[in-house]
């Protein structure tokens, strides 16, 4: 698969997910995702993506700093 941006290789590993919302700052770690070997822009399939949206809603309810760090999971529901 080659990147969407600059038609780089791409290479299946984990990357971080970091979501800004203003007060908080959420990084998600060890996404697994498509990183283009050449920009550095990570591409997630749809299950990934959904899962990390759950994730994010899950920890904006239970945050208690400024930053959160968690793994990602898929048993988040
Ligand atoms: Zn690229």
């Amino acid at each position: 698969m080659k990147c969407f941006y600059c038609k780089g290789e791409t290479k299946e590993t984990t990357t971080k997910f970091i979501v800004d919302l203003g007060r908080y700052v959420v990084v998600v770690k060890n996404v697994p995702a498509r990183v283009c070997q050449q920009c550095g822009e990570a591409s997630y399939s749809n299950e990934v993506a959904q899962q990390l949206e759950k994730i994010v809603e899950a920890v904006k309810h239970s945050i208690m700093s400024e930053v959160a760090i968690v793994e990602y999971s898929r048993d988040v529901a």
